[in-house]
Order: structure tokens, then C-alpha cells, then sequence
């Protein structure tokens, strides 16, 4: 079988490397003639898996002292309501940017634990652009932020300077760039973009900030408790675990963060550049809000769909058709997608625009 570039915006591509670890895996863990999925997630051999991906964690993303960094299940979806049943008080006031679907998400589910404000909106232009100049409120227990909107393809370069704790959906785009983790309470993240496969998802919560919405906090719910007992309350995602302890060694062994940044400034600029200058396509987010994971951009006559859909179907591409939300064209290009398959849309693109001339 040819090689398939994909491009796909979630779950998605993962290293070959990562892939052949975790099939040997489910064959035979370790040296326990027995499958990871069949052993206890409590005997010796999982815990150190366990460990070594929150240590990898900690050590990729530089998290500070008095943060804690857990594994939980529920996807990013689950924490939309987490995150208020832990840290919105009852009466309280939380600040919420709607920068598309995912963030609209979260805003409806806080809606159901005290008032939302949401103080800056990019719906007047379909979500095409990071909103920026807007004020939190200071008594607000929190401010929610979405980093990247996968769907839209816009991306937050600089976060709001504010007193007032932030929580970040990372879902999209942890591991892709430094962060500064201590400009955050909260920054959660599914796991299937970046940083593994679905089932497990990542929170990692400074710890003075638990429990504090005061809340009766049903204990699956409850950050605290999972912190305590280690992201071990229950019976954890022992696979997704283990695929993701082999992505954070793989972004380790590549680089690190530093170097995983590189790699995907270089082909975000070779991506942008050729919508840019192809006269047959155009990106549809402000220049300076596109983002480095998702390339959206549309055909300028919609008429020559099929002819394009044909050519880079034919050249293996997969997974570069729009949200149905916006249409056109959607060019994930996660952590893992080498920069040989962006070369390879983009030679598809140029020869679109040569067969057209
Ligand atoms: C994919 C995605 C989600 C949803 O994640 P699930 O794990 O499917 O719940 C939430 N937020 C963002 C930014 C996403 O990209």
C-alpha cells in the first residue's frame, strides 16, 4: 500500500513509530507474556507508564511546582462542564471568549452552573478571527479560552494579561509550541489531536485553584480527588495512556517542544505560502489569527470542486475536506504530519492552478 498523507483534523495521524509501540503492546506488554489491556492498570509494569507520561508531561511543557497533571476520560467535552462545576461559584460570574463550535460548547454547558458573560465574539464574521482588546471582569472566577479552533482555523498568539484565573481548551493545539504554563489555572486537552489517541484526556490544574467553586463535586467529577489518587480513582484509559507516554517520548526523542515548534512554523509558512500565491485558492482567516494546525482555505470558483477533489484524492491525500461549518478546505497539520505530505498538497495545488491557466 502507497503512503496516505493525512491530513485529518481529529482523531488523526500519529508516527509510525508510536503506532508499531502500541500494537506490540496489545500483543505482549513488557516481558509479561500478557497484553497491556489485560493487566492491572495497579501492578508495578502500569504504573510506571503511567508515570513516565505525566513525567514527560511535566518535563515538555516545563510545568511549574504546584500544579498537578492528570489523565481523565470524558474528552475535552467532558471538561467543559468540569471546569465550572470545580471553579464557577454558585451565584458567581465566569468570562467566556466564543470563538466557534468547541468554545460555544463550553459556554453552554457552564450556562448551567451561574452566569456566563461572554465578553468578546468572533460570530459577526463566521469565526474567522481571534477577537482581542476585551475586557475581563475582575470579579469573574475564572476566564475561559479556547488556544485553537480546530474547526475555523484560527489561533490565539498572545493571551489576555488578567488577574483573573484562565482555563484553556488545548484540545488542539498542547505540544505544538512553548507555552507558559504558570499564565494558566487550568489547560485541558483530548488527547487525539496532538498528544495521542481518544479515550484519555489531559487536565493539568493548579493546585490552590481545586474545589474552588465550593461546590458538593460528585468525586468522578472532581479534579481534586482524581489528583490525589493519581488519575488511579478508577480504572483509568490504560491503552490511550500508553499511546500517549509513546507520543511524549517521540516529541521527546525528535526535539522537544522547541523543536517540534520548528518543524511546524515550516509548514505552516510552506501551506499558507502556496494559498497565498495560488491564484486558483483563498484562506479565509485574518493573516494574523491563521493557525499553524488547521489551514482552512476555499476555491475561488467552486465549480472546479470535483476536479481538485480528483487530483489530490489521486495523490493520496485524505482528510482535507472543510467543517461542514465553513466548507471548503481544512489542512490539519499536527505535530505529527511530516512536512513531505505538505509539500505534496501543495504540489497538487500547483498543478491544479497549471491545468487551469
Ligand atoms: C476536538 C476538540 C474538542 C472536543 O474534544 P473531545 O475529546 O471529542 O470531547 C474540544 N475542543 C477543541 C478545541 C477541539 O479541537
Amino acid at each position: 500500500m502507497s503512503k496516505v498523507h493525512n491530513f485529518s483534523a481529529g482523531p488523526c495521524i500519529l508516527p509510525p513509530e508510536v503506532l508499531k509501540g502500541a500494537a506490540d503492546a496489545v500483543g505482549q506488554f513488557n516481558d509479561l507474556n500478557l497484553s497491556l489491556i489485560e493487566v492491572s492498570h495497579r501492578g508495578k509494569d502500569f504504573i510506571a507508564v503511567a508515570e513516565k507520561a505525566v513525567g514527560l508531561v511535566k518535563e515538555l511543557l516545563e510545568v511549574p511546582e504546584g500544579y498537578s497533571v492528570m489523565y481523565l476520560q470524558g474528552g475535552a467535552s467532558l471538561q467543559f462542564l468540569m471546569t465550572p462545576y470545580n471553579f464557577l461559584k454558585e451565584g458567581g460570574t465566569a468570562a467566556y471568549t466564543n470563538t466557534g463550535t468547541w468554545a460555544k460548547k463550553a459556554i453552554k454547558e457552564a450556562k448551567l452552573f451561574g452566569n456566563i458573560e461572554v465578553v468578546a465574539s468572533s460570530e459577526d464574521r463566521n469565526h474567522t478571527y481571534i477577537p482581542k482588546g476585551y475586557t475581563i471582569p475582575e470579579n469573574a472566577d475564572y476566564f475561559h479560552i479556547t488556544s485553537n479552533n480546530t474547526i475555523y482555523g484560527t489561533q490565539v498568539m498572545e493571551f489576555p494579561e488578567t488577574s483573573v484565573p484562565i482555563i484553556c481548551d488545548m484540545s488542539s493545539d498542547i505540544f505544538s509550541k512553548k507555552i507558559d504554563v504558570s499564565k494558566f489555572d487550568v489547560i485541558y486537552a483530548g488527547a487525539q489531536k496532538n498528544m495521542g489517541t481518544a479515550g484519555a484526556t489531559l487536565a493539568i490544574v493548579k493546585d490552590s485553584f481545586m474545589e474552588s467553586s465550593g461546590r458538593a463535586i460528585p468525586s468522578m467529577l472532581n479534579y481534586k480527588i482524581h489528583a490525589s489518587k493519581e488519575s488511579m480513582f478508577n480504572t483509568p484509559p490504560v491503552f490511550a495512556i500508553y499511546v500517549s507516554m509513546l507520543m511524549l517520548q517521540w516529541m521527546k526523542d525528535i526535539g522537544g517542544v522547541e523543536k517540534i515548534a520548528e518543524m511546524n512554523k515550516a509548514k505552516a509558512e510552506l501551506m499558507y505560502g502556496e494559498i497565498d500565491r495560488n491564484s486558483m485558492f483563498k484562506a479565509v482567516v485574518d493573516v494574523e489569527d491563521r493557525s499553524e494546525m488547521n489551514a482552512t482555505f476555499v476555491l475561488n470558483d467552486d465549480s472546479k470542486q470535483d476536479e481538485f477533489n480528483a487530483m489530490w484524492t489521486a495523490a493520496n491525500i485524505s482528510g482535507i475536506k472543510g467543517h461542514r461549518d465553513v466548507g471548503g478546505y481544512r489542512a490539519s497539520m499536527y505535530n505529527a504530519l511530516p512536512i513531505e505530505s505538505v509539500q505534496v498538497l501543495v504540489d497538487v495545488m500547483k498543478e491544479f492552478e497549471s491545468k487551469n491557466a
